[in-house]
């Protein structure tokens, strides 16, 4: 039997005035998994978040989080819920264990469960050597660090990260991705995110939001192959003949956004983005027999998946790419 959803969004809808900012989505997370939330800027993933943590009351619709409806139950599911913020307040004179020991009374932890609790979440978040530093003098990622493990300090089953990588450098990207990615299985994770490689590395599944919608979701590997089904993506083209006035060549054809030479030589190795259909790939063969070129190969390079979020959150843009 499939793993049950940890989380459940019902036609989840947040009107201001006439403006819907996030508009009738249905989506589930499994028990267990990391799954990406993804969108552009303004999208409505914070509006979203902010429902499914009880931050902010719905226009309508319904959300569950761990079995609890999230609006008859708010103190229940916050109880299910540990929430990494995009901006965590952290209060810069405090030392980090005192932070936690703060942050677990406030949730009501018992004394012994919060030491025993701060040891582990300390340990798993590569805090152990930083409890007696001051929050003011951690770095950014050391900070990242802390906030993850305040949101994992009650044990939740459910977590919910609000972009956990901005503003860190790569080393701490590197590392706060481990942290997320060992989660899984242990806790359900919905990871709100800008940054499409993090899905491909941790996550099992993502949602694409815009405009209030949901766009597409699927596994990293399923959304590929829609962008790849819609015309996203590249083709790669082997042609015998003098590279750069073949992408000259290829470039003013229709359709076409971009030419990239992958490898020169005797044949020219090209990568052509534009629109993949039936008819460019004809139009490509014929423009390198007039030339007297030969075409050695064509072939699909596959879309990635920022080409297909670029193509279903802002068509206008991929086109004129
Ligand atoms: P970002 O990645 O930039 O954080 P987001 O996907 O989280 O974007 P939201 O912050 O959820 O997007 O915003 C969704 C839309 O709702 C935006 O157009 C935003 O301007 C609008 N919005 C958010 N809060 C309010 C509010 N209190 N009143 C009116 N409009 C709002």
């Amino acid at each position: 039997m499939a793993n049950p959803a940890d989380i459940v969004v019902d036609r989840l809808t947040k009107a201001y005035g006439k403006f819907l900012a996030v508009d009738h989505i249905s989506f589930e997370v499994p028990k267990g998994a990391v799954v990406g939330f993804l969108g552009p800027n303004g999208a409505g993933k914070t509006t979203t978040i902010r429902m499914l943590t009880c931050f902010l009351p719905p226009t309508s619709g319904m959300a569950r989080v761990a079995g609890l409806d999230v609006f008859q139950q708010s103190l229940a599911v916050r109880r299910q819920i540990g929430y990494l913020a995009e901006n965590t307040p952290l209060y810069p004179e405090m030392r980090v264990e005192e932070y936690l020991i703060f942050r677990g009374k406030l949730r009501g932890m018992e004394r012994a469960v919060l030491r025993r609790r701060i040891a582990q979440v300390a340990e798993m978040c590569w805090l152990s050597d930083r409890l007696r530093w001051l929050v003011g003098n951690l770095s950014k990622g050391y900070r990242q660090r802390l906030g993850i493990a305040d949101a994992l300090l009650h044990n939740p089953p459910v977590l919910v990260l609000d972009e956990p990588t901005v503003g860190l450098d790569p080393a701490q990207i590197r590392q706060t991705r481990k942290l997320i990615a060992n989660l899984a299985g242990q806790h359900t994770v919905l990871l709100s995110t800008h940054i499409l490689s993090e899905v491909e590395l941790v996550c099992q599944r993502a949602i694409i939001i815009g405009r209030g919608r949901i766009l597409a979701q699927g596994t990293p590997e399923e959304l590929k192959q829609q962008g790849a089904g819609r015309g996203a993506g590249r083709l790669v083209v082997e042609v015998r003949g003098p590279v750069a006035q073949v992408r000259s060549a290829l470039d003013a054809l229709p359709g076409v956004q971009q030419v990239e030479i992958l490898a020169g030589g005797v044949a020219g190795t090209l990568a052509v983005t534009g629109t993949l259909d039936a008819t460019l790939k004809e139009q490509i063969a014929a423009v390198i027999h007039q030339r007297g070129w030969a075409l050695r190969e064509m072939r699909s390079g596959g879309a990635t998946l920022e080409e297909f979020f670029v193509q279903i959150t802002d068509p206008g843009a991929a086109a004129a790419a």
